[in-house]
């Protein structure tokens, strides 16, 4: 039986990471709803609705029929780019100044619930991995495997800060580790969808696995 498992937790804890492993493993397809959430952030910053300083709300939601979201498998990456209105954004969406601004964007209800639609609509009745925030709680409440996964702040901060050098970003670790600290408060505070555990979630505390251990240790509890 294929199964829909859900994968929630903070911010660069590795969701990204597991779920493509799950997917490529089991030959299932991953939906990674933060890059959605990033998408839509990007068409925000692009219609100047959006700055450090200022959100264009209303805008926003009434714009948001032009918004486009797909992802596009690449067989040389082995995982789906995410492109908006037909432009491929998979560099554009991981950038810092995206990081900073897209819990803002997240925390928008209207632009929430379209999304949650869109990936209720991508998962129905296919075997997939979706990482997110409220995938277990909201998108999918009914899926049959749930991971909840967290890791100290630090830890975070140092995988991303290593990610985003490799990408050739000029960010300092200081500046990495503030952008993980406000968006898990962010995520954990805002009104609609909160980053909660769900009560059925295994927790999966990775601070200290290597990502193989992990992977291993997930794919135990996958019974199809
Ligand atoms: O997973 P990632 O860090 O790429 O997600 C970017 C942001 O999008 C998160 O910080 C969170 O605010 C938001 N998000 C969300 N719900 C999801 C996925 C992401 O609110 N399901």
């Amino acid at each position: 039986k294929k199964i829909t498992i859900a994968i929630d937790g903070f911010s660069s804890t590795g969701k990204s990471t597991l779920a493509k492993q799950l997917a490529k493993h089991l030959g299932y397809v991953y939906v990674d709803t933060g890059a959605m959430y990033r998408a839509v952030t990007v068409f925000a910053m692009k219609h100047n609705y959006i700055s450090e300083d200022h959100l264009d709300k209303k805008k926003l939601v009434d714009s948001m029929p032009e918004v486009h979201l797909h992802f596009e498998f690449n067989p040389e990456l082995g995982f789906a780019e995410m492109f908006l209105n037909g432009k491929n954004v998979e560099t554009e969406i991981r950038t810092l100044e995206v990081s900073r601004l897209v819990s803002k964007i997240a925390e928008i209800s209207e632009v929430r619930s379209r999304l949650v639609e869109q990936q209720q609509k991508m998962g129905k009745n296919k075997a997939v991995v979706m990482d997110g925030r409220d995938i277990g709680t909201v998108v999918f409440p009914h899926a049959e495997l749930k991971i909840f996964m967290t890791a100290s702040p630090h830890t975070r901060a140092q995988r991303r800060y290593d990610e985003l050098l490799e990408l050739g970003q000029q960010v300092t670790f200081q500046d990495v580790l503030q952008n993980v600290n406000e968006r898990d408060y962010m995520d954990t505070h805002r009104e609609d969808s909160p980053l909660v555990k769900a009560s059925d979630a295994v927790e999966l505390d990775n601070s200290g696995l290597t990502k193989k251990e992990q992977f291993q240790l997930v794919l135990s509890l996958v019974t199809e």
